[in-house]
């Protein structure tokens, strides 16, 4: 039996490594997956219209993950083999540039999504102010094990003031040369809010920048 079909985003379900013809096309998702998203979203009260209306869609999680460093806090955290390796030589090509790029947070599943949003909602903050910063479950590029979220010393974390950092100049420049991508511009059609921190690795771009996994990362 098969799932429902959804359409694909060049942004979220490409995470199990499907190449760019498969991407255009449509996925078969089990029908667990979207009833369990489902519950989540009904049980935090967003709207039945909420993907439809932001022009989102599901993003899933990869069959693999593996372990990264550890974040900023000494937590563990995952990402896709292909998205370590993209973020681990491009923190060593910053790192040539005296840029110090760390890890604050990778892989969320739909699960840990909804206990976030549950905790904003138990501290009193409205549903709308929340979907603003955070994407409802099932929903976040988190789930595909290809984001991060990126600090650098002096700034505070999760913070716009990271545009104003040379982190984030540096990563305007040279991120997607690794296949990164800032994934919330201002004014992005996903109506989420601003978020300079946020980069997802474009797995079907690969053709672009496959030179640059396949040698040691080095300043050009
Ligand atoms: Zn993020």
């Amino acid at each position: 039996m098969s799932g429902p079909e959804i359409a694909c985003s060049d942004h979220c379900l490409n995470a199990s490594g499907l190449s760019t013809a498969q991407l255009v096309t449509t996925l078969s998702i089990s029908p667990d997956i979207t009833e369990h998203i489902a519950q989540l979203n009904a049980a935090l009260g967003v709207p039945s219209n909420y993907a439809a209306s932001r022009g989102l869609t599901l993003c899933l999680t990869p069959e693999a993950l593996v372990d990264t460093e550890a974040d900023y806090y000494g937590r563990p955290q995952r990402l896709t083999a292909q998205a370590l390796r993209a973020w681990s030589q491009m923190k060593s090509c910053a790192a040539e540039s005296e840029i110090t790029l760390h890890l604050i947070s990778a892989y969320r599943s739909p699960d840990y999504q909804y206990e976030l949003l549950k905790r904003k909602l138990d501290a009193g903050q409205s549903l709308e102010q929340i979907l603003q910063v955070n994407a409802a479950p099932g929903y976040s590029e988190h789930h595909t094990g290809r984001a991060v979220d990126v600090g650098t010393p002096g700034c505070a974390a999760l913070v716009e003031e990271f545009e104003q950092t040379p982190a984030f100049a540096w990563l305007r420049e040279h991120a997607r040369e690794f296949g990164f991508a800032l994934s919330y511009p201002r004014d992005n059609p996903a109506g989420m809010a601003y978020e300079p921190w946020h980069w997802c690795f474009q797995e079907q771009s690969s053709g672009a920048f496959a030179k640059n996994l396949d040698k040691p990362a080095r300043k050009e």
